[in-house]
Parts: C-alpha cells; sequence; structure tokens
C-alpha cells in the first residue's frame, strides 16, 4: 500500500461534473495496486453495473429504473427486478432537456430527462420499467413527458409523515406496486421473496452505515469523496456487498492519518450528490474540510432504518421503512432536524454544509430551519450553496468555503464563538 505524500487529498479542479476529479493522493487504506481492491472495484463501478444488467437482461431479469430513495428496491428484487437509479449528473444532457423543461429546474431532473431525450443512459434504455413517485412538483411533471414513450408506473407519495392515513395510503400504493410488478413481468411476489430481499437490502446498508461509521473517528482512514465513491447505482450485487466488507476491514484495520485531523469536520446536508455531480464534494474537501457525515440520500439519509425482517406483514414493514425517510418534500420534516441534531453530535461536526440545487424549492425552503438549528441550538456555523451542475461558479464557492473555515480557525486562535 503507498503512503500518502503530501497535505492534499483531492485534487479538485473546475472540471465538467460528468468527469469527477481523480483522487491523486490518498489515505493509503483505500490505495492499493491490486486489481482486485475495493477502491478500484468502485471506481469502475458504471462498468460492473452495466456487465451486471446486460447479464440479467440475457436472463429475463426485468430492469426497473428508480429515481428516489423512496423507491422501495426490495420489490422490485422480490419480483426478479433489477434495480438501476437513473439520476443523472452530468451537465452535457442539460441543454437538449431544456427543449422540453424550464430552464430554471433542478440539473438533477434535466440531466436525467436528457439522458431520456438523446437516448445515452444505457440503463434508461434496457429498463423495461421507471418507477416514479410524487415528491417534488419538477419531477413529478417530468414523468408525464417521460412517460409519452416509456413504461412508468407513479407512485403516489402522501407527504404527511406523521399522518396514520397517509401511511395506509402509502401501503395502498406499494401493494399498487407490486401488483404492477406481478403483472408485468409475470410473477408472483409472496412474503417470502420479500423478507429474503430486505434481507439482502438490510446487509448492504449496514455494511454502507459501518463505512460511513469510520468517519466518527479522530483522523478517518478516508475523505468523505472517497467515502462517497463507495458505492453503487444497482442495488444487492452480491459482489459489491463482498467489496463494502472487504474495504470495511481495510480501513478498520489502517493506522491513523495525522492529515485527517486538522481538517474542518463538515456535516453536509441537502440535496443528493448523485454519481458525476460531485463538484461541491471536492471543493469542500480541497478547501481544508473533511466531509465527515453526508446527511442527503447519496449518503445516511436512505440507510439509517432498515426493513423489520419478523414483522407479519412484510408490505407493511416496506411501507414502514420508506415512509420514514425524512426528504424535505415531507410536511412537517421534523425528522431531519431530530436527525441532523444527532448526526453533528455523532460526527463531532465544526460546522453544517447546506447543499441546494438550483430551484430546489423544498431544500432551499427548508434551508432556513437548518440554519436556525446550526446556528442558534447547536452553535456551528452554517453555509448554505445553491448550484448547478456549470462548474462556472467553483471559485466563488471555494472562496466562501474557505472563508467559513477560516471564521471557524480564528474562532478557535481567540476562543470566541463563531459567528457566520
Ligand atoms: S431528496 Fe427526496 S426526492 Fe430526492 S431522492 Fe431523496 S427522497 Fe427522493
Ligand atoms: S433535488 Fe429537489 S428539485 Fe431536484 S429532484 Fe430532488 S427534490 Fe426535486
Amino acid at each position: 500500500m503507498s503512503k500518502c505524500s503530501g497535505d492534499k487529498q483531492v485534487k479538485a479542479k473546475n472540471c465538467d461534473p460528468c468527469s469527477p476529479p481523480s483522487v491523486d493522493c490518498c489515505s493509503s487504506a483505500v490505495t492499493t495496486e491490486q486489481n482486485d481492491s475495493p477502491t478500484l472495484w468502485f471506481e469502475n463501478m458504471i462498468d460492473n453495473c452495466y456487465d451486471y444488467a446486460i447479464d440479467a437482461k440475457s436472463n429475463s431479469r426485468p430492469i426497473v429504473g428508480i429515481m428516489c430513495e423512496y423507491a422501495p428496491r426490495e420489490l422490485i428484487m422480490a419480483a426478479g427486478g433489477v434495480p438501476v437509479c437513473l439520476c443523472g449528473g452530468s451537465a452535457k444532457t442539460i441543454p437538449a432537456a431544456e427543449d422540453y423543461l424550464p430552464a430554471n429546474l433542478c440539473p438533477l431532473i434535466k440531466s436525467t430527462f436528457g439522458y431520456h431525450i438523446t437516448k445515452t443512459n444505457p440503463f434508461l434504455e434496457m429498463a423495461d420499467l421507471v418507477v416514479a413517485e410524487t415528491t417534488c412538483d419538477g419531477k413529478k411533471k417530468m414523468f408525464e413527458l417521460m412517460a409519452e414513450t416509456k413504461a412508468v408506473h407513479l407512485m403516489e407519495l402522501p407527504q404527511k409523515q406523521d399522518d396514520s392515513e397517509a401511511f395506509e395510503h402509502w401501503v395502498t400504493e406499494i401493494h399498487k406496486l407490486k401488483a404492477e410488478l406481478e403483472t408485468r413481468f409475470d410473477v408472483q411476489i409472496t412474503p417470502e421473496k420479500i423478507r429474503e430481499a430486505s434481507r439482502i437490502m438490510n446487509r448492504e446498508r449496514n455494511l454502507r452505515r459501518g463505512l460511513a461509521g469510520l468517519m466518527k473517528a479522530d483522523a478517518p482512514p478516508l475523505t468523505g469523496r472517497q467515502l462517497l465513491n463507495f458505492k453503487s447505482i444497482i442495488s444487492g450485487i452480491p459482489t459489491d456487498l463482498e467489496k463494502y466488507e472487504e474495504a470495511a476491514e481495510i480501513l478498520r484495520s489502517h493506522s491513523r492519518n495525522g492529515d485527517m485531523s486538522s481538517r474542518v469536520r463538515v456535516l453536509l446536508t441537502g440535496v443528493p450528490v448523485v454519481h458525476g455531480a460531485e463538484r461541491v464534494v471536492d471543493i469542500i474537501e480541497e478547501s481544508g474540510g473533511l466531509i465527515v457525515c453526508m446527511e442527503n440520500c447519496t449518503g445516511l439519509k436512505p440507510i439509517l432504518e432498515d426493513v423489520d425482517l419478523n414483522a407479519a406483514d412484510p408490505i407493511r414493514a416496506l411501507a414502514k421503512k420508506y415512509f420514514h425517510i425524512h426528504c424535505a418534500v415531507m410536511t412537517r420534516n421534523t425528522r431531519r432536524i431530530d436527525y441532523l441534531r444527532a448526526l453533528t453530535a455523532e460526527y463531532r461536526a465544526e460546522c453544517v454544509i447546506d447543499l441546494v440545487w438550483q430551484a430546489c424549492v423544498t431544500y432551499d425552503i427548508e434551508s432556513y430551519q437548518v440554519r436556525r438549528l446550526a446556528e442558534q441550538e447547536l452553535h456551528v456555523p452554517y453555509l448554505r450553496i445553491e448550484t448547478d451542475y456549470s462548474p462556472s461558479d467553483s471559485a466563488r464557492i471555494a472562496v466562501r468555503v474557505e472563508a467559513l473555515f477560516e471564521t471557524l480557525r480564528s474562532s478557535y486562535r481567540t476562543g470566541q464563538p463563531c459567528r457566520k
């Protein structure tokens, strides 16, 4: 294993988000020349997923696209299907989407739809069905256009998270998805199949939680960006699970990396940082930060809770797990505030950075409550970054992040509370 030879873990460049910056020096624990290392495996994640999907398709397994953490992957797996995340992280497909969608729309939606219009996402092209959901208005209306040329099943997500009638409605929606999968793919989804899929997904969530938990250390063995790379757009791939396990073993036995303890510990919240759109993560870590906790949908949010394998009704157990996801589309979304409070303490974050994709109204409005929590209750500085997939504002973001870190450092020097 090689040793880190410099201060910087990640070289961030003002590059197209489709080509994320390379990690040219990183903790020795995850850098290895071995061809079968977990790091290299997940660097080839898209190719691995492509091979897996092609193989599944040739064995008559349906490919089912999803675009949200509310889509119950276990049900798709119980139908023999392969759930593939279709969220777009590329700026390149956005111009094509803007022929159909307003320019002032979330880049994640435009990028995904751009792939659809240009037929350049092989996973979307091979998908037999897309499971859509009524979360934000932008996605909901985009799905209407996608449904003109693609098989789309829409789940109606009720948005009053603590309302028992809303929960019953969600249970009904999960039953409707089950019926759709059974009819379309001519399969029977039994309780045993749902429990087996839930067992696999619980294991995957547990392994990913274990990796994320390594960031609680004073000197974690990897950067937030490296942790983010341990992911897959297809859930439940057996080799992925083995590699998560292997990575955790290697990293747990790794000696302390002193460089990490001098960095500013950041909790990143807000919108998902999908594959190809990691620019802000790179800027934060290039500026001297270390993202110790990523609370969003590409981090801890969807893996905090498991499916109860002992529940009498596995459909209700699935409904419960998914309905608890604390997305900003929920009202009131007090769970997010509760989790942020707990995670800031657990991961000993020194500041909160809130990422909002341009025109994401729900996360944008909720940033008021997140700022209030951070500044007035937790007494840690807060920074809201609103951006899209274009690298044009990278320098401006870097200046704001550096100023935040400098304010923190000077508050430590002077012993004065930090006010940003
Ligand atoms: S942020 Fe909300 S809408 Fe977006 S993927 Fe997560 S749960 Fe779905
Ligand atoms: S980031 Fe916001 S606007 Fe974009 S898809 Fe997610 S909830 Fe919708």
